[in-house]
């Protein structure tokens, strides 16, 4: 009999999202093999109008990541040397790396403590005659206040870039990330909610010229014929992505239901081991649809890394995004930010500890991982009999 105390849980399982989808993954494959049309062209077309059509987006548009999609979309608003980017410290590096390739100033703003997102009150007062765009990022899967954002954009002529990397499908009074502001950015790498086999982004826009200009970007500003009128990158989606993409964007919305219901299934197991008070789970504004890339708890009484180590002791998948704002990343050095500049973003830094939420993860699994932190935090909650019993014998 397998202790089921002893099995691991794993932070993401991909493994059990490809079986249950391996056949139509291949045949997808087997579709391009045949073609020998390897970039752009037919399944990259239609992988965009399906996202397009996905996220109520005039147009998409298919690029090599999801940073080169932040990338095209500054290029495309003419952001570059002199001009300030407002986005968050606390987020993936690329989403601040991007604006600096530029030749652009990222301006940070601190985030707000419930949501881990950009407090849109804080964004007015670092506006200055240079700044161009304001990058939201949506972090986790939840997206950030847009309303206010979009009246302080509209106030001083600013562009928003969506950094939707981690929230595709996520909603904000029944309208998709992605369209939202000017522009919309997303990532399709692996572990993302659409995740490919490999690198690939996407570009979402209600905007013709933008688009248009996009389209040419990412094919060094070829207007067709060799015919140059700009210089862009080599930024082009894969065929094979695209093919494989389009397989797993319909089942995009079940994983997410998925996610969504593990999320609960947390709240609901953290409330009844007790630890309500020293694990505070995520904050679901009204009106969103909250994705949950990442289940993101905070770990308070600076008890964090504890918990952290005491679960990988214990094979317990767990995660720290981020463990380092960008504010303080020796890259960055140069922008001339201090530490307690930004004291939410930092703060959340040592507290912030992401639990496995992949859609296939079983309820036994998350009961394992909750009980794994209530023994980390030396809680009287273990007496509690399990919500989820494992069956005795049964393989995880
Ligand atoms: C994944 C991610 C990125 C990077 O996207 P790539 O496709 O790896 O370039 C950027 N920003 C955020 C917030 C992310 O989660």
């Amino acid at each position: 009999m397998v202790d089921q105390s002893l099995v691991p849980v794993p932070f993401t399982d991909l493994v059990a999202q490809h079986h249950n989808i391996a056949d139509r993954i291949l045949a997808a494959s087997q579709r391009v093999f045949e073609s020998q049309a390897f970039i752009l062209g037919e399944e990259v077309a239609a992988l965009e109008r399906e996202i397009a059509e996905y996220c109520g987006a005039k147009h998409a548009i298919g690029c090599a990541s999801g940073t080169d999609a932040l990338i095209l979309s500054m290029m495309a608003l003419d952001i570059g040397p002199g001009a300030e980017v407002i986005t968050s410290p606390f987020t993936f590096f690329a989403t601040a790396s991007a604006i600096h390739r530029l030749g652009a100033r990222p301006v940070f703003v601190d985030i707000e403590p419930g949501s881990y997102n950009l407090d849109v009150a804080q964004v007015e007062v670092a506006v200055t005659p240079k700044t161009k765009a304001i990058m939201p990022v949506h972090l986790f899967g939840q997206t950030v206040e847009m309303e206010s954002l979009r009246s302080i954009a509209k106030a001083h002529g600013l562009s928003i870039v969506e950094d939707a990397y981690q929230a595709i499908g996520a909603q904000y009074f029944g309208r998709h990330a992605g369209v939202l502001g000017d522009v919309g950015c997303f990532s399709f790498f692996p572990t993302k909610n659409l995740g490919g086999a490999g690198d690939g982004g996407m570009i979402t826009t209600d905007k013709d010229e933008l688009a248009a200009r996009i389209r040419r970007l990412r094919v060094h500003g070829d207007i067709g014929g060799y015919e140059h009128v700009e210089i862009g990158l080599n930024s082009r989606l894969d065929a094979l992505q695209a093919a494989i993409l389009r397989v797993k964007l319909e089942e995009l919305d079940a994983w997410t239901d998925g996610r969504i219901q593990n999320a609960a299934r947390y709240d609901r197991l953290i409330q009844h081991y007790g630890l309500a008070d020293a694990v505070e789970v995520p904050v679901v504004l009204p009106n969103r649809r909250h994705v949950f890339n990442q289940y993101s708890v905070r770990v308070t009484g600076g008890r964090r890394d504890q918990v952290l180590q005491s679960l990988r002791a214990d094979k317990l998948g767990c995660a720290v995004y981020y463990p380092k704002p960008l504010h303080l990343q020796t890259c960055f050095d140069s922008l001339g930010y201090q530490a307690g500049d930004f004291p939410v973003s930092e703060a959340t830094s040592q507290e912030v500890l992401s639990l496995p939420i992949f859609a296939e993860i079983t309820a036994q699994q998350q009961e394992r991982v909750v009980r794994g932190m209530a023994r980390a935090l030396g809680n009287t909650g273990l007496n509690q009999s399990p919500l989820f019993p494992e069956i005795r014998g049964q393989a995880a």
